[in-house]
């Protein structure tokens, strides 16, 4: 699944300047690059391994709650409806909120899998600003030919119902979301298990849910899938998703399973 458009990275840049939606892309790994590599540790190797791109999307954004009227414009949901451009996520019981763990853990996944070798770009570069919609964020690994996409919340249940779950587009809409997406989310859940997290016991079967509602998968044409990382509603979940030592677990285990689908 190598694919490399990086003479598109230039364009893709400019546009998501104009649409101030507050992307930050990584560099090219040549030495005329034209985007900017804030995303590279300087432990990183020169030459990233295989040449693989990894999109992160970390879920929600911090600014979104005080831009209600950008937050439910209607965009594309990617099946032919609409749906608001984004949520302000979820939160727990004292408040911690869904977007600031989706951003920590995305931070943690970026750094681990930069010192890996691998060019990760980001959904967004901070955990301040408003968007990007939900359909931008499907589109961003098609425009940068990410190997694997993947975005990163936390859900809000129930409490007592707990447990993590991973999402993919289904019914597939292309050859990406019919093999390698499952593939990939089968990757995410495998590892999860892997290191002690429990399968959701409230949402989908055996840690797999398969949605056809999120505009974030149905526009991916990449291998792409969405952990939900557990109910931030539940004390349990929240005991490890409000500790950074929780925190590091997942990203750990994402991290793990990025490089496992890769390779
Ligand atoms: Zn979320």
């Amino acid at each position: 699944m190598r694919q490399r458009h990086w003479k598109s990275l230039a364009a893709i840049c400019g546009a998501l300047l104009i649409a101030g939606c507050g992307h930050s892309v990584a560099a090219a790994p040549t030495p005329d690059a034209h985007a900017r590599p804030v995303l590279d540790s300087p432990a990183a190797p020169v030459v990233p391994i295989a040449g693989q791109v990894v999109v992160l999307d970390p879920g929600h954004n911090g600014g979104g709650a005080d831009h209600p009227d950008q937050l439910n414009a209607q965009v594309p949901d990617g099946r032919g409806g609409t749906k608001a451009c984004n949520t302000t996520g979820t939160n727990g019981a004292d408040g911690y909120s869904e977007h600031a763990f989706n951003w920590d853990v995305a931070q943690r996944v970026r750094d681990a899998l930069t010192l890996r070798g691998y060019r990760v770009i980001m959904s967004r570069d901070s955990d301040t600003g408003v968007g990007p919609c939900v359909d931008e964020r499907g589109t961003l690994g098609n425009r940068v030919g990410a190997a694997a996409v993947v975005s990163i919340h936390a859900d809000g249940a129930p409490a007592g119902a707990h447990g993590f779950h991973v999402a993919y587009s289904s019914p597939a809409l292309n050859d990406a979301q019919s093999g390698p997406s499952v593939q990939l989310a089968t990757a995410l859940r495998d590892t999860m298990v892997g290191r002690g997290f429990t399968t959701s016991t409230y949402v989908g079967s055996d840690g797999m849910d398969p949605r056809a509602d999120l505009a974030g998968l149905n526009f991916s044409e990449r291998p792409t899938a969405l952990i939900e990382c557990g109910n931030m509603r539940d004390p349990g979940d929240a005991a490890v998703i409000e500790s950074p030592d929780g925190r590091a677990r997942f990203a750990d285990a994402i991290t793990a399973a990025i490089a496992a689908y890769l390779n």
